[in-house]
């Protein structure tokens, strides 16, 4: 393909992907076709001959679509919203075309990995400077790590990854992580010659939106030396809003920050940003200066050292773009809109006797349940799911399978959560008219 061919075919492409986020909503949000799909619908090996663009092209309908869940469909509320608007796709685009390498962020798995593995470093050296005859491997063998047992899995495999003891602490009834229950955990490990050395803290957990109190939790990391790193990967976005900035209360005593534009704010995947107090953590624990990477503006924020890979895209760009082009005030909007629907639906719920809303609706997602067994909800969202025209993933929360509608899409309107909600009410009804009174 050469420039005159590009500039036709990408022109062409643009007119497809707008047709395709202007239709989405006439698409099936989730496929109909089983894993293994693809292979009867392409050959074996990769062409030994170049095919035309063409050809390719007509097999994005045949081949890919099909296969498709639709992210950015209204009738898309499962996990939790990946962003997407034009302005990020036009600047993904400029990303491709620019092709540099720079050094940043990936995810926000990647970040708490980072954080964990920076916080092991630090007490190990600090550790070492009281005691230097104390052996590294040794004490890394103490060493001990903590989560909210409502944290994101990403955590859990943080701590595998870096081959470090990891324990969950049990949450209130608000499904948040507090002061007392660490303090506990602390003392009994302490007493045992373990060294806790490192907090992960959620402000807005996945399975329903929780808020670990790091007004209380962040005194006690400081006081004993632990790296609190707060991982706000959905509901970081929210904080752009004066009024959900309360939910930040605490974030002073954090070592580490992060949260994905990704997620909510209009940034396409992937983005995320993270922010430590101290930069000097970070690349003590990673720098690497091997001659053909050393230049003249070596101490002038090299991200490298901050990081797994040694490059990344040029992600910034999305978000240059977007804060532009939308403006605090187009994004703050984005924000509220989103949590108004998810409390429209809310009250959907709540004006129906059998269900109930299991968890505060603080932001976009809405936790709620018909009241009944385990069972009864598991075939309810079966049902909700086989029917093909939304899309919800469950959660447990106190032993209870609970069904979450986040609200995810750019498009998603009022009509379109009305009609979510008719949908699950007419399929309940259903479930409900086949149980033996
Ligand atoms: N942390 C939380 C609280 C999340 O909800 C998620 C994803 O939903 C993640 C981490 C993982 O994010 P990423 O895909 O950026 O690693």
């Amino acid at each position: 393909m050469d420039a005159a061919e590009f500039r036709r075919r990408g022109k062409e492409m643009v007119d497809y992907v707008a047709d395709y986020l202007e239709n989405i909503e006439k698409r099936q949000v989730y496929p109909d076709v089983e894993p293994g799909y693809l292979r009867s619908l392409i050959p074996e090996e990769a062409p030994e001959e170049a095919e035309s663009y063409e050809d390719v092209f007509k097999d994005i309908e045949r081949v890919i679509m099909p296969g498709v869940t639709h992210w950015h469909s209204p009738y898309f509320y499962a996990y939790f919203p990946t962003a997407n608007s034009f302005p990020a796709m036009l600047a993904d685009m400029l990303c491709g075309a620019i092709g540099c390498i720079g050094f940043s962020w990936g995810t926000a798995s990647e970040a708490t990995l980072i954080a964990l593995l920076a916080a092991r470093s630090k007490i190990v050296k600090l550790i070492q400077a009281d005691h230097p005859d104390r052996s590294e491997t040794h004490i890394i063998s103490k060493l001990v790590a903590y989560s909210s047992d409502q944290a994101h899995s990403s955590v859990e495999r943080a701590g595998l990854i870096g081959g470090l003891r990891m324990k969950k602490i049990p949450t209130d009834n608000k499904f948040s992580v507090r002061g007392d229950a660490l303090q506990k955990v602390l003392e009994e490990d302490r007493a045992t010659g373990l060294i806790p050395f490192f907090f992960c803290a959620t402000l807005g957990t996945t399975p329903s939106c929780a808020f670990d109190c790091v007004t209380e939790l962040g005194p006690i990391c400081n006081a004993e030396k632990i790296w609190m790193h707060i991982d706000a990967a959905y509901a970081g976005s929210a904080f752009i809003c004066p009024e959900f900035r309360p939910l930040l209360n605490g974030i002073e005593f954090a070592d580490s920050f992060n949260f994905n534009p990704h997620k909510w704010l209009l940034v396409n995947f992937d983005c995320s940003a993270m922010w430590v107090k101290n930069r000097s953590d970070i690349i003590g624990a990673f720098k690497m200066e091997p001659l053909y990477l050393k230049h003249d503006h070596q101490e002038s924020g090299n991200h490298s050292h901050w990081q797994i890979p040694l490059g990344r895209r040029f992600r910034s760009l999305k978000i240059w773009f977007v804060f532009r082009m939308y403006g605090l005030k187009g994004l703050q909007a984005y924000i509220r809109k989103h949590v108004g629907l998810a409390k429209e639906f809310e009250s959907l719920v709540r004006a129906d006797q059998r269900f109930e809303i299991s968890a505060d609706v603080v932001l976009g997602l809405v936790c709620f349940r018909l009241k009944g067994s385990n069972e009864l909800n598991e075939t309810l969202l079966k049902r909700i799911n086989n029917a093909r025209k939304i899309h919800l993933v469950p959660c447990q929360l106190a032993g209870k399978f609970v069904l979450r509608f986040a609200v995810c899409a750019r498009t998603t309107e009022s009509r379109h959560v009305q009609e979510a909600w008719c949908h699950i009410s007419h399929l309940a009804s259903e479930l409900l008219q086949e149980l033996p009174h």
